[in-house]
This record gives C-alpha cells, sequence and structure tokens, in this order.
C-alpha cells in the first residue's frame, strides 16, 4: 500500500517474532521492518509471573507498542500479545488468544485483530517422578517446543528457563525433588522456544495484514474493520432470532462511512440446537 511503502516500521519483540512477522508486512504493505535489540518488553510483565501483568491484553500490547515506538523514535509499530487458558466458549480446552496491533502515528491509525486458536501445547503439571517428567515432555513436543521448571506453581524464586539438553533439564528435576519432594512443569509459550505459538503468531499477521488492507469505500482509508457485531442469525426451524451473530457493521475511522454485511455469508440460518426456542 502506497502509505505505508517505503516507510521504518518497528516491531516490538524480543522474542523473534519478527522472523515471521518482517516477511509479511515487507512483501504485502512495503515496509522496512526493524526491530530493536535492546528492547525489553518484558518490563509489561512476563508469562512466568515474575513481573506481574497489570494492565489488559489490550492495554498491554497497545502499550507495548507506543513504547518501542517513543523510545527508538518509529511513527510506524507492530506488536503482539499472547494469552493462554480455556477457551472462552468450548471450556476445557486450551487456547491461545493473540492480539496483534498496528499503529501509524504520522495517519493517526490504529487497527488490531484478535485470533482465538486451539493449537496449542500450553500445559502444566506437578511432577513427582522421572517417569512423569519424561511423559511431559513427549505430550508438549520437546524439544522443538521447550519447558519451563520451578519448585512448585506459585514460586517465582528458582525459575529454571532455556534448558534445551535432556540431561540439564533431569538434573534441575532432580533437584527440585531433592529439597521440595515434586516440581512445577510447564510449556514455554514464549514465541522462539514454542513453533507451535509462532504458527498461530503468523496467522494473526495474516489477518491483520488483512484488516490494514481493507479500505473504505467513500475515502479509501486503511483498517475498513467491524466496529460492531449484531445478533438475531434466525433459526432454520422457526425462524426466529438467536442469540448468534448476523451481521456485522464495518466503519471507517477516518470520514465516519459505515456499511452493514452478513457476518458469515455462505450461513443464512442458525441451527435449532442454538436456538432458544426449539432447544430450550
Ligand atoms: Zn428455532
Ligand atoms: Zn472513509
Amino acid at each position: 500500500m502506497e502509505i505505508f511503502k517505503g516507510r521504518k516500521l518497528i516491531i516490538a519483540t524480543k522474542h523473534k517474532k519478527e522472523t515471521i512477522i518482517a516477511k509479511h508486512f515487507e512483501a504485502t504493505l512495503g515496509t522496512i521492518c526493524e526491530i530493536a535489540p535492546s528492547y525489553d518488553t518484558d518490563e509489561l510483565g512476563t508469562f512466568t509471573g515474575e513481573i506481574e501483568r497489570t494492565l489488559s491484553p489490550i492495554e498491554t500490547v497497545r502499550a507495548k507498542c507506543l513504547n518501542a515506538m517513543n523510545k527508538y523514535g518509529y511513527d510506524l509499530g507492530v506488536a503482539n500479545e499472547g494469552s493462554f487458558g480455556p477457551h472462552p466458549t468450548l471450556y476445557f480446552i486450551p487456547a491461545d488468544e493473540e492480539l496483534m496491533i498496528f499503529i501509524d502515528k504520522t495517519n493517526n491509525i490504529e487497527i488490531l485483530v484478535k485470533n482465538i486458536s486451539t493449537k496449542t501445547n500450553f500445559s502444566s503439571k506437578n511432577i513427582k517422578t522421572r517417569l512423569e517428567l519424561q511423559n511431559f515432555l513427549d505430550q508438549v513436543g520437546y524439544p522443538s517446543h521447550r519447558i519451563i521448571l520451578r519448585k512448585e506453581k506459585k514460586s517465582n524464586k528458582n525459575i529454571i528457563k532455556d534448558l534445551t539438553e535432556l540431561p540439564e533439564i533431569k538434573n534441575a528435576f532432580d533437584n527440585f525433588i531433592k529439597i521440595n519432594g515434586e516440581a512445577y512443569i510447564e510449556t514455554d509459550m514464549r514465541a522462539m522456544n514454542n513453533p507451535t505459538r509462532m504458527k498461530i503468531i503468523e496467522e494473526t499477521t495474516l489477518l491483520l495484514i488483512e484488516a490494514i488492507q481493507s479500505t473504505c469505500p467513500k475515502c479509501y482509508f486503511p483498517g475498513f474493520t467491524p466496529i460492531q457485531f449484531i445478533s438475531g442469525l434466525p433459526c432454520a426451524l422457526c425462524s426466529l432470532p438467536t442469540k448468534s451473530i448476523q451481521s456485522k457493521i464495518l466503519g471507517c475511522k477516518k470520514c465516519g462511512y459505515e456499511l452493514k454485511k452478513e457476518f458469515k455469508k455462505n450461513k443464512p440460518f442458525e441451527d435449532p440446537q442454538f436456538c432458544d426456542y426449539c432447544n430450550p
């Protein structure tokens, strides 16, 4: 896109996310992607809890992006923030929720996308034996996916991160068993140590670029994206409105033009199992 072409863009990361984000931005928008090698995104909180996160995920991703842009003097930036836990609607299934933001201070553009995926190895467990240790490692995809060990769930002292070799991991585990009788093991969700998450971040990057490339039909401003979702998709059996989303309203942040569209083109009716009348 012309308005971004040739401009320098900072990717606020210290977890190697630029390895996938940069190529897509350069290929589609023509930005020149850079990173700040010493930028510490952990100041806003860490996955492992040594620094507590006090902001909401959306506030965090925005602060991460703006901090990097302000600190290193960029007017274009991208940042990503992941959170992990039970899926918001498919309970008991772990999910990876990725937010990604694009900010252009010169043109006053801010575009944010959210991508929720059940493709994640996110997991944690108390373990007492080497067999349990081995089972966990096998289950989460070690060695391509790394793990974190600590004395107990709530303990932020003695966190063992960045162990790559199996003998080192076994050794650290044995030490915890000696002092505590058990250890707490969890998946390392930092992007560079988790190829499954890196793939989801790549998906999210493509969603963000698609959102940036959606332009207003009136003034051609980037980021013509949904500003509201409207429920009421009719039931296929009784035609009454359900709670499912029927349409979305796309809005331009520059000229204010709005356009109503069907939420999903190929889905004009809702399955009666989600109808309060047919399936109360
Ligand atoms: Zn119905
Ligand atoms: Zn417009």
